[in-house]
């Protein structure tokens, strides 16, 4: 009898699926096409971490059972080795990027073989390659064609340890999203993508999308729109005037003070010259400041007085103007109206200076707080005819009436800023633009593409605002398209976040005659997109996932595709933690996947993962737990030995379906671990026959196929001798009837006479406890129970129980 010898039976599988194309779908003919994307993985070391593998796995699992229902299942990986990611990684390690690249892309491929999935090998593409950056430095050409891609000088975020700017989706919570170093702002001239134009359609189609809710909402609070109306308040004896957005207006007889941002354009205009020295002191300091530290709310306020006052549009009362720097340029105006009395930060800066606090809204029901700001809605006090009316209605009045002076409009503010796209930064596609002293700005010729990233000995970011590729001089001079003049191409490269915005757009036409022509083959692409399903890490809720989503909008009005959602169905998975801590280098507790494979097998590994928790949960990696999952497809191993062509006894056979069912439904709805124990307690139940019949064995190699297909496949095609391969073997159907548990009548004697019958479910009626409860329970049989001491209980498993008393 053989030993389960993973190392042995694993490589020969999973070369036999290459080689007969057993994952490879018919792109052009595929009937019932089944897109299931796992997210791009970015080499940023030498290899995967189990962390990986854990998504991958996931998704995978879900593949294979589409594949066993008949789908044609495309299942395609690639790397995202462009960018930031790699190019710190090159950095830290002292060595080319492009070396690194050529050294570590053979260690993914062979990780990711390793690990079993079911890839469609024939469709990988690294974001490096020109033949992929070709066609991403085209997707820009098509957003600039389209008044989307502009430049402009704007303040953006800065990283100085990598030495470049970030988007504001890379910025988390004020540090850098890659090396968690804090983000300074630099007033610099930058591409950006015009997202905010999608803004209220990103923001919409949330109300459909078929996603995990947690990822709906961290883009709704991103996207951040809130409705209200922009008032302005004159400066008596001046042209001037200030804007602001409220999303408040029926707090107007509330306002004390104004709060204008440090960097407000006015700011300086306004200020008196008795001011003046203070208000210059207080710019300065805050321009040191972080926009993140200035909104804190744990912060102190600040602020110094400019010496001018504004009008109130609705009541002409003289407010006093401020300069405070938790007024920030970016969301509003840069002007704050202060109502401290019913907004807290208001509040606090009020109670500081000693500026009025004026209740305008009370509680429809409960008393004021003098200690704190009332912030919710109630019924209009102090506010002259609009008294008397309830929050929404009065902001609504107000505006109606300002409105009509030209003093307010109704408006809606997002959060969400434009997407700054460059970066002075080596490695990345080139931004396929030229720079023409007389004709400005104009995009490389599409027959020109691609432009080919150079070969620089000294590729290290400079820290300048300038991208190392200026340094190539010749690369630089290029001819202007249009008047044939000495122009320059631009030196800073695309975000990283561009490159796999629209990878799984590329990933199937991959291969085809059209791949040379084309970014993506239309006619191919109506039949895979938009993705089936989708499964991926929450955390690039705001980055991945809404360029994305973005970059799809804008390709549907292109009129390249008729859809405008990329994912069908997007599915956020757990996070996996390391002996009780979160899995970081620092910690040295990173599990790379490798040692565990040669150790045990994938399939161990794949079925560990998978039973450490539910799927969007994440679990806790632990050696010790590996070894258990080792122990049981030994179990199931074993189980070939006990091979024998009998017929089924109708237990067995209820437990069949019953367990078939149970791991259906599990499947559909990615509960993998409640899965795996059905097909545990399945194998527990059949490790304590005598033998095992073809049917059953086969049943339970269909049933661990997505989890562990290695072992599957030997059971199946080397061992029951079917035909090649498993996986195009349908998934087993079970029959409702026998799903259904049997009521079994169990006898219950009282002193060995016959007292009473129960009815019982099959799989209760065996556990004692149970029965003896519902026993007891019985009114006849309490009846002769009652007031003695039992002294003994005879239990037959499903048919007697008897009470000696
Ligand atoms: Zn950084
Ligand atoms: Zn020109």
């Amino acid at each position: 009898m053989k030993k389960y010898q993973p190392s042995e039976i694993e490589p020969k599988w999973q070369e036999r699926w290459r080689r007969e194309r057993i994952f490879q779908p018919d792109i052009k003919k595929a009937k019932k096409p089944f897109y299931n994307l796992m997210m791009f993985p970015y080499p940023s070391a030498e290899g995967l971490h189990v962390g990986n593998m854990y998504a991958f796995t996931g998704a995978d699992i879900y593949g294979r059972f589409k594949k066993m229902q008949g789908y044609d299942v495309f299942e395609p990986i690639g790397l995202d080795g462009f960018g930031i990611h790699s190019e710190n990684y090159a950095l830290k390690i002292g060595e080319h990027p492009i070396e690194v690249a050529e050294r570590t892309e053979k260690n993914f491929y062979r990780q990711l073989q390793a690990t079993g999935n079911a890839y469609a090998w024939e469709n990988t593409l690294e974001t490096y390659d020109h033949d992929y950056y070709k066609w991403t430095q085209w997707v820009f050409i098509q957003m600039f064609k389209a008044g989307l891609a502009y430049r402009a000088k704007a303040k953006v975020n800065f990283c100085p340890s990598c030495k470049t700017t970030l988007s504001d989706e890379q910025v988390i919570g004020g540090f850098c999203e890659r090396c968690k170093s804090q983000v300074e702002k630099k007033e610099l001239e930058q591409w950006f993508f015009r997202i905010t134009k999608y803004a209220d359609r990103l923001l919409k189609n949330l109300d459909w999308i078929d996603w995990s809710e947690k990822t709906k909402v961290a883009q709704r609070a991103w996207i951040g729109r809130s409705d209200g109306a922009e008032i302005k308040f004159q400066i008596p004896n001046s042209k001037f005037q200030i804007r602001v957005f409220t999303t408040r207006p029926d707090t107007l007889f509330g306002v004390t003070f104004m709060a204008l941002a440090p960097e407000h354009p006015l700011v300086l205009s306004l200020t008196k010259k008795a001011f003046r020295q203070r208000v210059e002191k207080y710019i300065e300091a805050a321009a040191k400041k972080t926009e993140m530290q200035r909104i804190s709310e744990e912060r102190v306020k600040t602020g110094v007085f400019t010496g001018s006052y504004c009008l109130n549009p609705i009541n002409n009362q003289k407010i006093p103007i401020w300069v405070a720097d938790y007024a920030v340029m970016g969301y509003g105006t840069g002007a704050v109206m202060g109502v401290p009395a019913h907004d807290q930060r208001d509040f606090e800066f009020a109670k500081k200076y000693n500026l009025e606090i004026k209740v305008v809204v009370e509680p429809l029901t409960g008393s004021l707080s003098l200690n704190q700001a009332f912030e919710g809605k109630g019924k209009l006090v102090n506010s002259g005819k609009y008294s008397g009316l309830e929050s929404v209605e009065g902001g609504r009045e107000i505006v109606k009436d300002l409105k009509k002076k030209n003093l307010a409009e109704s408006k809606t503010t997002y959060k969400l800023r434009d997407w700054c796209i460059s970066r002075q930064r080596y490695w990345g596609p080139p931004i396929p633009m030229i720079n023409c002293p007389k004709c400005g700005w104009l995009p490389v010729p599409e027959k020109d593409l691609p432009v080919k990233l150079p070969y620089l000995l000294d590729w290290k970011p400079l820290g300048t605002g300038i991208s190392p590729l200026a340094q190539d001089k010749d690369w630089v001079k290029v001819t202007c398209p249009k008047c044939g003049g000495q122009a320059q191409r631009e030196t800073d490269v695309s975000d990283t976040f561009l490159d796999s915005a629209w990878y799984f757009f590329r990933y199937p036409t991959v291969g085809q005659p059209s791949a040379q022509k084309v970014a993506f083959d239309l006619e191919i692409t109506k039949k895979w997109l938009p993705v089936s399903m989708y499964i991926g890490g929450h955390e690039h809720a705001v980055l991945h996932l809404m360029y994305s989503r973005f970059l799809t909008m804008v390709f549907k009005d292109l009129r390249l595709i008729d859809f405008e959602e990329p994912y069908k169905r997007f599915y956020a998975h757990g996070l996996i933690i390391s002996e009780g801590a979160k899995m970081s280098k620092s910690r040295g507790n990173v599990v790379i996947p490798d040692l565990y494979i040669s150790k045990y097998g994938a399939d161990t590994l794949r079925c560990y993962l998978m039973f450490l928790g539910p799927f969007n949960q994440g679990g806790d990696f632990r050696d010790t737990g590996i070894a258990g999952m080792w122990r049981f497809l030994n179990r199931v191993w074993k189980l070939t030995y006990l091979l024998k062509d009998d017929r089924e006894d109708p237990d067995l056979s209820r437990r069949k379906h019953q367990t078939i069912k149970k791991v259906t439904e599990d499947l559909e709805n990615l509960r993998y671990n409640t899965a795996i124990s059905a097909i545990m307690e399945f194998v527990n139940f059949l490790s304590k026959k005598k033998t095992i019949s073809r049917q059953t064995l086969e049943t339970l190699a269909l049933l661990l196929a997505p989890f562990s297909p290695h072992l599957s496949e030997e059971i199946w095609s080397e061992i029951l001798g079917n035909r090649f391969s498993v996986f195009q073997n349908p998934w087993p159907k079970y029959d409702p009837s026998l799903t259904k548990e049997e009521e079994l009548t169990v006898v219950v004697q009282v002193n060995a006479k016959v007292r009473g019958q129960i009815k019982m479910a099959f799989s209760e009626a065996e556990k004692r406890e149970e029965v003896e409860k519902k026993a007891k329970s019985d009114t006849k049989v309490a009846a002769y129970l009652a007031g003695r001491q039992i002294r003994k209980i005879i239990f037959l498993p499903g048919k007697l129980i008897n009470f000696v008393i």
